[in-house]
């Protein structure tokens, strides 16, 4: 097992390098054996004895350097010039059989200098839940971390009482994170900065590489990637839960997935995690708290782009305004397809949102909502005014020239009957700590075929079902 850290090869101001923390008798929960393949990694040696004590960062084969990466972030609006990977270690980076990068990294490997006061481990609930949802999530098309494995660490933690320790193993084409820039601005270290951003640029951007402009270009590129990833997770129902600048990838892949949900009935005030008491990252804040974290991005370029700040400012502002239209736009052309339009009319805007008013003022289920109005004959009893939006809606599918089954076919094909709700996720978990894992491998293949009818999965909860709140692991 080789595995290049290109990371590694940054100043050693960015990162600790870190040795094993060495476990008596880690066990092999789950192997994502498709993506490992994928990686163009072999599944049967990452299943064996020296893979799995890799996956468990509990022994390092010759060839892996370990570290853990250094960050800052905004908590909660917050600013914490030193967070970093507490429980994370970035094992390395590869290139997939698509020809892709990614970097491998451990979460919940035992501490490291970042880890303040922390055990630096996860529990098994936890690692669950991210791996379920960030392998729904990579099913319904968003981009995300994936999940390559979780490893029972064979050794509690602490948390609300004793818990069975996991760790999960995580891939992303990098974790560089709007907090990581903010980590060399704070520090007015503007090498740190430039050398962080060519890296970012490399990686993520290489069209980029060499160009004059290439810092603002880059800025402009997460600003849209930021855009169309907020617009999937609106257009899911999803909610991050825990949305700080160190959980902000410059890839726009959705990263760290603690608290997160899926809205059950549609409320657009909704939050689900308990620490957040303001309702800061409540569903329909989402796009106004990521134009924010870009603002905190922008901030931080501002000495790479002139040697003048205000001439900085100047250029990177009008980049940023861009944010509200893109996303506006990603979202509406994602709204369209879920009704089964196809083309753009002016009234469009008001049928959506009726549709999306019938839902709020019935509490409906946001995911099973959508889906039903796939069905041949959608009808909802208890949305109060359905029949005359329908009738407008009827009327401008017709006006496509589109026969019903046709939109009923492309409907179905983005409204998943299928996410990882939360009282699931939650049965998964108890049964789980109890050693079963039956109902774990059932959700996980019915959430990563999330297109296909599945009516037993597709159910809303009971109002006795609802989960309400959701807690970081
Ligand atoms: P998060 O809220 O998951 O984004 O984590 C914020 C910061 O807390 C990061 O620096 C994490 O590495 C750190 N952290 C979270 N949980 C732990 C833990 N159990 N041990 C050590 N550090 C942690
Ligand atoms: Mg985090
Ligand atoms: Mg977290």
């Amino acid at each position: 097992m080789q595995l290049a850290n290109h990371y590694a090869t940054l100043p050693p101001r960015f990162f600790a390098r870190m040795d094993p923390s060495a476990l008596s008798a880690p066990r092999l929960l789950k192997l994502n054996e498709g993506l490992a393949r994928d990686l163009g990694l072999d599944p049967d040696w990452l299943a064996g004895p020296e893979g799995v004590a890799l996956l468990a960062g509990s022994a390092f084969p010759p060839g892996v350097t370990p570290i853990a990466t250094a960050y800052a972030g905004h908590q909660f609006g917050q600013f914490v010039p030193v967070l970093g990977d507490g429980r994370a270690l970035l094992l390395g980076d590869g290139v997939d059989v698509h020809g892709r990068p990614y970097e491998i990294q451990l979460k919940g490997s035992g501490p490291t200098p970042f880890s303040r006061r922390g055990d630096g481990r996860a529990a098994l609930g936890p690692v669950l839940r991210e791996y379920l949802v960030s392998e729904a999530m990579a099913a319904l098309g968003v981009p995300t971390t994936r999940t390559l494995a979780a490893v029972a660490t064979g050794e509690s933690v602490i948390r609300d009482t004793l818990r069975p320790g996991a760790v999960l193993a995580r891939v992303a084409s990098s974790h560089i994170r709007v907090g990581s820039f903010q980590y060399f601005a704070a520090r007015q270290d503007e090498e740190g900065l430039r050398a962080l951003a060519d890296f970012a640029i490399a990686r993520h951007y290489p069209d980029l590489v060499g160009r004059e402009d290439r810092y603002l270009a880059f800025f402009d590129a997460v600003v849209s990637a930021q855009a169309e990833l907020i617009a999937r997770w609106m257009s899911l129902g999803f909610i991050h839960g825990v949305m700080n600048t160190d959980n902000m990838t410059v890839s726009g892949e959705t990263i760290d997935y603690g608290p997160c949900a899926f809205l059950d009935e549609y409320n657009p005030a909704k939050v689900f995690s308990s620490i957040d008491q303001g309702g800061r990252y409540a569903y329909a804040n989402q796009p106004q708290i990521a134009m924010w974290n870009l603002a905190r991005l922008a901030e931080t370029l501002v000495p790479l782009i002139d040697a003048d700040p205000q001439a900085a400012v100047d250029r990177l502002q009008p980049v940023l305004m861009t944010f509200r239209e893109r996303y506006e736009k990603a979202a509406d052309v994602l709204m369209h397809r879920k009704l089964g339009l196809e083309t753009d009319e002016p009234d469009d805007r008001r049928l959506i949102s009726d549709w999306l008013d019938l839902l709020r003022v019935a509490s409906a289920d946001f995911t099973w909502s959508f889906r039903r109005l796939a069905d041949p004959e959608p009808d909802f009893p208890d949305l109060d005014g359905f029949a005359a939006w329908r009738a407008r809606w009827d009327a401008r599918l017709a006006s496509e020239g589109c026969a019903p089954s046709d939109a009923r076919v492309k409907m179905r094909r983005v409204n998943p009957a299928v996410i990882p709700r939360n009282h699931r996720i939650e049965a998964v978990i108890e049964a789980a700590e109890k050693g079963d894992f039956g109902p774990f491998e059932a959700l996980l293949a019915a959430v990563t075929t999330p297109f296909a009818d599945d009516p037993d999965y597709e159910r809303p909860p009971l109002v006795a079902e609802r989960v309400r709140a959701t807690f970081c692991g």
